[in-house]
């Protein structure tokens, strides 16, 4: 299940995407939580990605075909990707007073009311996120009301009005099944099919080997060259060469998604290297 939210600087959205992760561990699922800033500032738009499943997840890309969709500010649904690549069974999650036909499946709740009213403010401004967290109980997702409240607990301690806004997002909240007829979004493009091809170079801060403590080895005997390493690299410094698969070790960062990724075992981790600075 494929959660993206979206929201404003300043109002707890990787802070949610964090919890709802969490939460989804403690129901015994595999979680990921992914943030996803533009401009780090508050009120800039910005969005966090959460996964879970009951099998390891290896894939590690932004999420394009939501189950789940949960916007914090409406002033955003403006913008074509925050609700492009819904499915006709997603849900979308709004913090408003009334449902909107943005989908088959509307949860709404005006989570800035109840954040306001129990003190959930910063710097004068409201964060929604934790009474929209009780909103996403709404939906089909799979998490407990007592999971996603001990990960809050987990995350912030016992605080009386961040329960209380919890339980207010999730008794107030109203789902809604409306007529919904995909809208074509301009921008709405696949964009897996679209990856610019980039190569590996030195950036401000130089190389990045120097980044890495373990490092990639591939063993050519057990690679049969499915490239699944090269689709997952992060860094795009997997290369196949005439002979074998090869590895940029100017720039691998040493995260070892090739690693775990690789169906083979063909990768192994070499601890301890020693990296040396050169000025
Ligand atoms: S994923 Fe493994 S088997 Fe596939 S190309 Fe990479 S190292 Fe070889
Ligand atoms: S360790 Fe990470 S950066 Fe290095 S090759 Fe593997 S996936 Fe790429």
């Amino acid at each position: 299940m494929e959660i993206r939210i979206h929201g404003r600087g300043g109002q707890g959205v990787v802070t949610a995407s964090k919890i709802i992760a969490e939460a989804a561990h403690f129901e015994g699922y595999y979680s990921q939580s992914i943030p996803y800033f533009g401009a780090e500032r508050r009120g800039a738009p910005v969005q966090a990605f959460s996964r879970l499943s009951d099998k390891p997840i290896f894939r590690v890309s932004q999420i394009y075909h939501p189950d789940i969709v949960m916007v914090f500010d409406l002033s955003l649904i403006k913008i074509p990707e925050v609700l492009s690549g819904l499915k006709s069974n997603s849900f979308a999650i709004l913090n408003s007073k009334n449902p909107l036909s943005v989908a088959k499946n509307v949860v709404y709740v005006n989570a800035t009311d109840i954040a306001m009213n129990n003190n959930l403010i910063a710097s004068g401004l409201p964060i929604p996120n934790i009474p929209m967290l009780g909103a996403l109980l709404k939906t089909n997702i799979p998490i407990s009301y007592e999971a996603m409240l001990n990960a809050i607990e987990q995350y912030f301690g016992e605080k009386e009005e961040t329960f209380k806004a919890f339980e207010e997002g999730f008794k107030k909240s109203k789902l809604a099944r409306l007529k919904f007829k995909k809208r074509k979004i301009k921008r709405d493009i696949d964009i897996r099919c679209e990856l610019p091809v980039s190569y590996p170079c030195e950036g401000v801060a130089g190389r990045t080997d120097l980044w890495r403590f373990v490092k990639p080895v591939i063993d050519a005997n057990k690679c049969n060259k499915c490239m699944n390493c090269w689709l997952h690299c992060p860094e795009g410094v997997i290369m196949e060469s005439e002979d074998a698969v090869v590895i940029n070790y100017d720039y691998c960062k040493g995260c070892m998604i090739c690693k775990e990724v690789c169906p083979r075992d063909a990768i192994t981790a070499v601890g301890g290297e020693v990296q040396c600075i050169k000025f």
